[in-house]
Order: C-alpha cells, then sequence, then structure tokens
C-alpha cells in the first residue's frame, strides 16, 4: 500500500508528485495515457507558479523554455492597447507573466519525477472503480490496452485527471457552474520569430470578432477567435481560411499552423472537494476559461497546498487539516474564475453601445492612475481568509500578515530549510522558537516586510503562507498553534 495514489498526470498531477516525493511521501502516479497530451493548452503561469516550481527545483528548467511578458492589454475597436495586466517582478521574485508551451513544461516535470526515489509513474492504466475504507482507498484500475484489471491500495486518493475526472464522477460529486454560450477557434502556430505586432497578450476587442493573441513559449505564438452564435466553424477551420487570418498579424514572420480547433469554456466547480481518504485537485476540482491564464495555475496552488497537509496528515497531524485545503483554495479559485469571466466579458462584447462604453472608459483611464491602479490588482492575491492558520486572517486582503504568500526579494526561498520556518532577525525570537524546535531563517530583505508591520517574526507553512506573526511575546502562542496542525 502506498502513501498517496495519484490519479491523472496531467501537470498537476506531476507537481504534487514532486512535492510529495520531496516530502518522503510514497506515491503512485498513475495516468492512462502512454505520453504527454502533445498539443499546447496553458499558454502562460504566473510568478506563484514560477515560486511553487522554484520549491521542486524547476523553475530555471521551466523558464529556460518560456517568454517573459511584458503585461496584457486590451485593444480598443480603434485600436488602441490599454495595459490591463502591469507584469513587473513584484513581491514574489519571478515574472508575473510567463508564456510556456504546456507539453514542454509536463515533460520538464515527468524527467524530475523520474529522479524522486518514492514516486512511482505508471501509464496506460484507468481508474475504473473506488472503494473508500476507514483506513485506505482501493482502486480498480485496468490496462487501457486490455486485459486483467488489478487493486491498488492507498492511504489518500487524490483525483488530479482533468475536467472530465472519473474520480469525481464515482464519487457523484456535482461540477457545479455553467458553459459559456461563446465557442472560440483556438490557432497554435509555429513561428520563426516574436510577432512585432503582438510582442505581448492583446484581448482584441473587435465586435465583429474578438480576438486574443499572445506570444507562447519561444517560437510559438496563438489566436484565439470568438464565433458569433450560429456560426458554422467548418469554413473558419479549413487551412487556407485560418492562413488569411493570421496575415493581418505578420509582418513578415514565417508561420505554420500546428492546430485549429473549437473550444467551448466552463466555469466550473466540485460541489466539494474531499470525500474523506478521496480529494480533488486541478482541473478535476475547477475549470475556468482561460483569459486569465489561470487554469493550471490555479490546479498548481492546489497541488501546494495540498501536498503538505497530506504529508502532515500520514506523519501524525490531526486529519481535520486536510478540511482547510478547500477552505482556503474555493474561495481563492472562485476569485480567480471571476477574473477570467471578467477578462472575457471585455473582450467578448458586442453588442456596439457596450463596445462604445467599454472604449470610452478604457480612453478615459489610459495613462491615469485608475489604469495603473488597476493594471497592478487586477488578480486576486495570493492570501487566504481562512484556513490553517494561528488565527483567523484580516477581513481585508491587503491589510493581511496571517494568512498572506511571504513576499521572495531575490531567492530567500532558495536559502529557507524545507517545511516550517520562522523568520526573524530578533535574537531572542531566535531562541524562543529554537528551544521550541521550530527551524529559524533570516529573512534578509525580506525582513522590511515585518518591520513594515512592526512585527518581529513570521511563522512560515511549508507552503511558504505566514501562518502566524507577531512580536517576541506571541512567539509561545504561535508554537501552540503550531502543534494543532503539525505532527512535529
Ligand atoms: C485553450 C486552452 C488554453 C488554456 N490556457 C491556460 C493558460 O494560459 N494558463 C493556465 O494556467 N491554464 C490554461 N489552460 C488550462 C490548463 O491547460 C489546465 O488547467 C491544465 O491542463 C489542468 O491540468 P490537470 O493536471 O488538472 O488536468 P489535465 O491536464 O487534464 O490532466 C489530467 C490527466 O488525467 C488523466 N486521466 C483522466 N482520466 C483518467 C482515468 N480514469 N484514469 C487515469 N488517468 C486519467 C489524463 O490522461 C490526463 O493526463 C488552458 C486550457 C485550454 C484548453
Amino acid at each position: 500500500m502506498v502513501d498517496v495514489l495519484v490519479c491523472g498526470l496531467g501537470p498537476v498531477g506531476q507537481l504534487l508528485a514532486l512535492l510529495l516525493g520531496d516530502q518522503g511521501v510514497r506515491v503512485l502516479a498513475i495516468d492512462r495515457a502512454d505520453d504527454v497530451y502533445p498539443l499546447p493548452r496553458a499558454a502562460v503561469v504566473d510568478d506563484e507558479v514560477l515560486r511553487i516550481l522554484q520549491a521542486v527545483g524547476l523553475d530555471g528548467a521551466v523558464l529556460a523554455d518560456a517568454q517573459v511578458q511584458a503585461g496584457a492589454s486590451v485593444v480598443t475597436e480603434d485600436g488602441r492597447a490599454v495595459e490591463v495586466l502591469a507584469a513587473s517582478v513584484g513581491r514574489l521574485g519571478h515574472p508575473p507573466l510567463v508564456s510556456i508551451n504546456q507539453p514542454a513544461m509536463e515533460r520538464t516535470l515527468l524527467r524530475a519525477l523520474a529522479d524522486r526515489p518514492t514516486v512511482e509513474v505508471r501509464r496506460g492504466v484507468d481508474l475504473e472503480t473506488i472503494d473508500r475504507r476507514a483506513d485506505r482507498v482501493d482502486v480498480h484500475v485496468r490496462p487501457t490496452s486490455g486485459g486483467r484489471g488489478e487493486r491498488l491500495s492507498a492511504r489518500y486518493l487524490i483525483g488530479c485527471d482533468g475536467g472530465g475526472s472519473a474520480v469525481r464522477a464515482r464519487l457523484q460529486v456535482p461540477f457545479v457552474g455553467r458553459t459559456a454560450p461563446q465557442r472560440w477557434i483556438v490557432v497554435d502556430a509555429l513561428v520563426d520569430r516574436p510577432l512585432a505586432r503582438v510582442p505581448h497578450p492583446h484581448f482584441v476587442g473587435r465586435a465583429a470578432r474578438p480576438t486574443v493573441t499572445l506570444p507562447m513559449s519561444p517560437g510559438r505564438h496563438r489566436w484565439e477567435w470568438m464565433l458569433h452564435p450560429g456560426e458554422d466553424p467548418a469554413p473558419f477551420l479549413e487551412p487556407a481560411a485560418v492562413r488569411a487570418a493570421l496575415d493581418e498579424w505578420l509582418d513578415g514572420e514565417t508561420v505554420e499552423v500546428e492546430r485549429a480547433v473549437v473550444y467551448t469554456f466552463h466555469t466550473r466547480t466540485a460541489a466539494t472537494w474531499r470525500r474523506g481518504r478521496v480529494l480533488l485537485a486541478g482541473d478535476a476540482a475547477h475549470v475556468m476559461p482561460p483569459f486569465a491564464g489561470q487554469g493550471f495555475s490555479s490546479g498548481a496552488r492546489d497541488a501546494a497546498n495540498l501536498s503538505w497537509k497530506l504529508a502532515a496528515v500520514l506523519g501524525g497531524a490531526p486529519e481535520a487539516l486536510l478540511d482547510s485545503y478547500e477552505t482556503e483554495r474555493r474561495p481563492h479559485v472562485e476569485a480567480m474564475q471571476r477574473t477570467a469571466n471578467l477578462m472575457g466579458g471585455i473582450v467578448q462584447a458586442t453588442s456596439p453601445w457596450v463596445v462604445r462604453a467599454r472604449d470610452a472608459w478604457l480612453h478615459a483611464i489610459d495613462g491615469t492612475r485608475v489604469q495603473r491602479f488597476l493594471a497592478a490588482n487586477v488578480k486576486p492575491l495570493p492570501t487566504y481568509g481562512a484556513g490553517a492558520f494561528s488565527h483567523p486572517p484580516h477581513r481585508l486582503p491587503p491589510r493581511r500578515a496571517v494568512g498572506t504568500l511571504f513576499p521572495q526579494t531575490g531567492r530567500l526561498d532558495d536559502r529557507l530549510p524545507r517545511g516550517w520556518v520562522a523568520v526573524t532577525t530578533d535574537a531572542v525570537a531566535a531562541s524562543l522558537f529554537e528551544a521550541a524546535g521550530v527551524a529559524v531563517a533570516d529573512p534578509g530583505a525580506d525582513g522590511a516586510w515585518l518591520h513594515d508591520r512592526a512585527l518581529t517574526f513570521a511563522l512560515l507553512r511549508p507552503d511558504r503562507f505566514v501562518f502566524a506573526a507577531g512580536r517576541v511575546a506571541d512567539v509561545g502562542q504561535a508554537v501552540a498553534a503550531l502543534r494543532g496542525v503539525s505532527a512535529t
């Protein structure tokens, strides 16, 4: 029997297996596919994901095949590009908007998995049934090539098996939400160099044909065109029509179309993410339209959130810790879904008066403090309002210390020990934590974050969220709270 059975080796299952493997958890990861899904899906990841990739030593390898984007713009009907996302390196130590090629990223993660001695990967097996027991989960799997099935047992099963999750279906958990009426044609192409006319992602708000166009990993570019209700996609998918549609975006670059497909986007969330020893993560738990580039990114956050909690519970921490996974992640995912639908709504407008009003507003704010504020704050903050924290986080996200992702100037995380750590420059606080068996580290430049909040220490969880923060007198309370969620 393994500790954790990960069903589904898409990018979320891969990341979860890596994070669990690094904590010494015995993992069996299965997938029905023989290889990674070969066509591009996720086009961008953010700084939070790069920080999670840093935790498994892979941010450099992923960035080596990525393009850092300066921002994202909405283009008005009259062709004015107004920046709606500013992407300068901020408080997390990584660029906030980076274009990738999902299959290449997945191969990087899979190569790394081969080096994790406690992780076993099995491909070509399909999960069929789940039998939940008091002390374990038994699943029945069958080779996709046919033949005899077999029983696998694990203490926990994590469904990372995508939007059509078999795990979710076997648990009879509804996937609540809606499917957008709009259909989009997605065209991925190989390009000989970055397109001069599309230096970063553009949401082109043309009422006649809403369009999204963005650079992907080096040598790739994506276009998305909205189909109007009732429009037949077939003529748009003709190779000659696709080529002709690309022409206006080219300035001498050569393009080879890789694929053109029709997608319908969904905003759905599993009604519950945990049934006893079975949990859902990634697309199996939630899906959203791609307009904010947050589908995989949200799943990566799930993996970071869930992995340390599973490792802790397997090590003897109270099982209730696993409930904090959904408590923390669900509101954040729903905020991302709202952001994705907001971005989609902006570009998908086709009513003439809505387009005029949108463009008038964009023209009015362009270059003002309002635009700069929106561009810097469009994305929900990496912070949770409730969950596994020493005390409830502040109601207002920007005011939070406890419940927020600790900053990383430079590469702070590389200097921190794995697991729980108290960051402080105060000798008394440090000695109190050390006496309680808690690792201590100097936050370096990020000591400014403590100083600005008049704090002496922050006690960081293994996923680098602030569990507790305070002054010397608060150390005892922080350590006592830590005992409640950790086995140590
Ligand atoms: C057009 C498009 C654009 C996108 N753009 C972005 C973007 O810019 N940024 C972003 O972050 N995200 C984006 N996404 C979303 C992103 O691709 C997904 O969120 C991501 O792939 C989800 O990863 P996952 O591991 O949860 O699921 P998946 O990648 O779907 O992997 C699930 C795995 O489970 C396996 N599986 C399924 N059923 C079984 C079974 N019964 N037994 C065994 N194995 C099983 C499958 O073979 C598969 O390998 C986009 C998606 C699309 C379609």
